[in-house]
């Protein structure tokens, strides 16, 4: 792991941010004054006052260079070390250098003077340091973090952005992400194939898309997959969304090529390559969508691609149902429908469907509520297959009455894994043998779920 060097003005709170989030990181946290002061065998103030600047200074690099060398540390530099042009280098080429930037009113309402040898001549000392710094600063600065607000809120976005140089070359991305599966997937997947790739998983809070960004642009992550409630705005913040995915308006897969985000959407195939393995698909087929989120969303979008037959989709709000559909215009070989989750309108619309797809969080673990009823699943036809997205738990009270009546089912597990294989060839260019891939990977993570439920 590459170093991460927090650079600013004293007190703009290198040093108490950084304890703080290598800490939380579990990572090193170096102080490059106290390595200074041991180098030397005294406190700062006696070097200076005994020997001199320079002679701090070329103890500051000697520290600096022996910090470079060891890496997976967070290092807090005194606010001068970047000025000499050997530790900028330095730092640029063995870390991530993060300028954080506090306005200096601020500072002197944070610190003691008396404290700071530097700032013994009075605040216009520190007004003059910033007039000096600053632009070598932000010329080599990866990331420029405003630290105006709380230090708690300078620590959780922070604790952001480094996180992503710390959970591997590749990450999900959600919120919340503690049961993602993910994980398990693609690290099995790189595993089978040899590679030495780590896949971690990243807890991005809504409105905090632009420092994860950040955070994959100076780390270089290779690539990120996209979860509730991010599928829609990372949009804005890549550089390349292929076809599909701009039309449906949801990204689940990115990857960082040559400098440049490129996006995707991989539930969509994933879902129509899960849907052939148990005989069906969407082409020619009547579909029923209950929900109208993001999923749903790319799942009509898919099946008008694949020419269905047709599509009724349902959910509490009429107008989010038309939202889903609005996009779908162009396909007019496929009408569709929209309606309530009245239990008339999921009877009158079970009548009329060849493939249930329930994309709401009903029945998952963890959300409390399902459906009031299951009646309307006695209005499939016999032959109707009843798809169910939620895959924790494997068998949702949906997919057990669809059982009890006699109707083949399947759960959201294949669907998860099927796209993430996808993603995988999106990530590292390269066609993957999937099936063989799919099989023990289905296999290994059912037993688990069956075990722990
Ligand atoms: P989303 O964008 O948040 O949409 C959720 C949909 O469910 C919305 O239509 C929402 O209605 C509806 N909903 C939520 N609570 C409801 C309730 N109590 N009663 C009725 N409707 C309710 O989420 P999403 O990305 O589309 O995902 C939907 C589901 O699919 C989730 O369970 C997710 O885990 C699953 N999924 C599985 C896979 C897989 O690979 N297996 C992939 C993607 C998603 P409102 O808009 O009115 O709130």
């Amino acid at each position: 792991m590459k170093n991460i060097y927090f650079i600013g003005l004293p007190g703009c709170g290198k040093t108490t941010l950084g304890k703080t989030l290598a800490q939380q990181l579990g990572i090193p946290f170096l102080d490059l004054d106290s390595e200074i002061e041991a180098l030397a065998g005294m406190p700062i103030p006696k070097i200076f006052s005994g020997y001199g600047e320079p002679f701090f200074r070329d103890l500051e690099s000697r520290a600096l260079h022996s910090a470079a060398q060891k890496g997976g540390q967070l290092v807090a530099t005194g606010g001068g070390c970047i000025m000499r042009a050997e530790n900028a280098r330095c730092m640029r080429e063995s870390g991530v250098v993060v300028f954080i930037d506090r306005p200096v009113s601020h500072i002197l309402k944070d610190i003691h003077i008396q404290h700071r040898p530097l700032l013994q001549d009075g605040p216009q000392k520190l007004l003059d340091l910033s007039a000096q710094r600053r632009d070598t600063y932000l010329q080599n600065a990866h990331f420029v973090y405003q630290n105006e607000g709380t230090p708690t809120q300078a620590a959780e976005d922070l604790a952001l952005f480094c996180a992503v140089g710390t959970r591997g070359d590749f990450a999900v991305i959600g919120w919340p992400i503690g049961h993602s599966l993910s994980p398990a997937i693609h690290n099995g997947v790189f595993e089978s194939l040899g590679l030495p790739h780590r896949y971690g998983a990243i807890a991005v809070p809504p409105g905090k898309l632009d420092i994860f960004i950040a955070g994959v642009r100076a780390f270089g992550l290779q690539g990120f997959n996209v979860t509730i409630p991010h599928k829609q705005d990372i949009m804005p913040f890549l550089d390349d969304i292929q076809q599909d995915a701009a039309d449906c308006g949801a990204v689940n897969t990115v990857a960082l090529r040559s400098g440049r985000l490129c996006g995707t959407n991989t539930d969509m195939e994933g879902l129509n390559q899960v849907l052939q393995k148990n005989g069906s698909g969407f082409a020619g087929r009547r579909i029923l969508l209950l929900g109208a989120g993001g999923v749903a969303r790319a799942i009509a979008f898919k099946a008008c691609r694949e020419k269905a037959a047709s599509i009724q989709i349902l959910a509490r709000d009429v107008q989010k149902c038309r939202q889903v559909a609005l996009p779908l215009h162009p396909f007019a070989h496929t009408p569709v429908h929209c309606g309530g989750f009245t239990s008339q309108e999921l009877v009158a619309a079970a009548q009329n469907c060849d493939v249930l797809i329930h994309c709401t969080p009903l029945g998952m673990q963890g959300t409390q509520q399902d459906f009031e009823s299951l009646d309307f699943l006695e209005a499939l036809p016999k032959t109707a297959l009843v798809c169910d997205l939620v895959y924790n738990p494997p068998k949702t009270t949906l997919l057990q009455r669809a059982e009890q009546l006699g109707l083949t089912h399947l759960n959201g597990l294949g669907m998860l894994i099927y796209q993430a294989l996808l993603a995988d060839e999106f990530f590292l260019q390269q066609t993957l043998t999937k099936e063989p891939l799919f099989d023990t990977l289905y296999q290994t993570l059912n037993n688990k779920q069956e075990k722990t439920t």
